[in-house]
C-alpha cells in the first residue's frame, strides 16, 4: 500500500508562514507531481511528508497510520536525491547496498536485492565501477537503485534531473515513468518543469507562494485551470 493523506498540514519557519494550509490525498500507486516556480515551497511540502520537517500543524497519515511525529527512517519512504548525493569512493554495488547494510540486513538478502535493483535500473554491468566512472545518467540509476532496495512504500524525488542536460533529461524521464509503470509504487515527484509534470503525472499539485493552486490531473488542468496562474504555469489558453 502507498496512500498518503495531509490534513490542515501547516508549516512556518520563524514567523514566516512558508505553507498556510494543504489538504492532500494521494492514492496508493499514484504518480503525483508537485510543480511551480522556484520558492513555492515544493521542496519543503517534500520534506514535510518525509520527516526531514515537522509540521508547525495539521496532520500526516500514511497508509492510514498518523505518521505526523515519527521519525523519518520509520515513515516507510525513500527519499531519491540529485545523484551528487552518491559516495564517490564506493562501488556502485556498495552505493546502492549502503542502506541495506545500514538496516542490518543478510549479506545474500542484500546481494538478492542489489542485483534486482541493478536489473530493473540496467546497471549489471557497471557494479564495481565508481560514481566517477558513470554518465550522468548511470549516477542517477545508482540514485534511484539505493531507494529501491529498500521496497519502500512511496518513492520521493525532488528535482533529481536539475543536474542533467536537456536531451538526457528527456531520457530519464522515460525512465522513470517505466519504473513507475514496473513498479506501480506510489511516487511524489518534485519540479519546476511544467512539461515533466504534464508527462509524468496521474495528478498535479500546482504551488504558489506555499499555497495550493490546483490539484487535478493534467488533462483537468489543460483544460480547466483554476486560474490565470494555473492556466500561465501550465501554458493552456483560458
Ligand atoms: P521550492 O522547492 O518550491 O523552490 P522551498 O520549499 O525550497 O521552495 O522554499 C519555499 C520557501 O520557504 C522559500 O521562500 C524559502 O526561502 C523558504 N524556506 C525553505 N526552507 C527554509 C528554512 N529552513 N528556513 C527558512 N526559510 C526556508
Ligand atoms: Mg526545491
Amino acid at each position: 500500500m502507498g496512500t498518503i493523506k495531509l490534513e490542515n498540514v501547516t508549516k512556518s519557519f520563524g514567523a514566516t508562514v512558508i505553507i498556510p494550509k494543504v489538504d492532500l490525498e494521494i492514492e496508493d500507486g499514484e504518480f503525483v507531481v508537485f510543480v511551480g516556480p522556484s520558492g513555492s515551497g515544493k521542496s519543503t511540502l517534500l520534506r514535510l511528508i518525509a520527516g526531514l520537517e515537522d509540521v508547525s500543524g495539521g496532520n500526516i497519515a500514511i497508509d492510514g497510520r498518523d505518521v505526523t511525529r515519527v521519525a523519518p527512517a520509520k515513515r516507510g519512504l525513500a527519499m531519491v536525491f540529485q545523484s551528487y548525493a552518491l559516495y564517490p569512493h564506493m562501488s556502485v554495488y556498495n552505493n546502492i547496498a549502503f542502506p541495506l547494510k545500514m538496516a542490518g540486513e543478510g549479506k545474500e538478502t542484500i546481494d538478492k536485492k542489489v542485483r534486482e535493483a541493478a536489473r530493473v535500473l540496467n546497471l549489471a554491468a557497471y557494479l564495481e565501477r565508481r560514481p566517477g566512472q558513470l554518465s550522468g545518467g548511470q549516477r542517477q540509476r545508482v540514485a534511484i537503485g539505493r531507494a529501491i532496495v529498500r521496497q519502500p512504500t512511496a518513492f520521493l524525488f525532488d528535482e533529481p534531473l536539475s543536474n542533467l542536460d536537456a536531451a538526457l533529461r528527456g531520457t530519464m524521464r522515460l525512465e522513470i515513468s517505466e519504473l513507475h509503470h514496473q513498479l506501480k509504487t506510489t511516487m511524489i515527484y518534485v519540479t519546476h518543469d511544467q512539461v515533466e509534470a504534464m508527462t509524468l503525472a496521474d495528478k498535479i499539485v500546482v504551488l504558489n507562494g506555499g499555497n495550493v493552486e490546483q490539484i487535478g490531473s493534467p488533462l483537468e488542468l489543460y483544460r480547466k485551470p483554476a486560474n490565470l496562474f494555473v492556466a500561465g504555469f501550465i501554458g493552456s489558453p483560458r
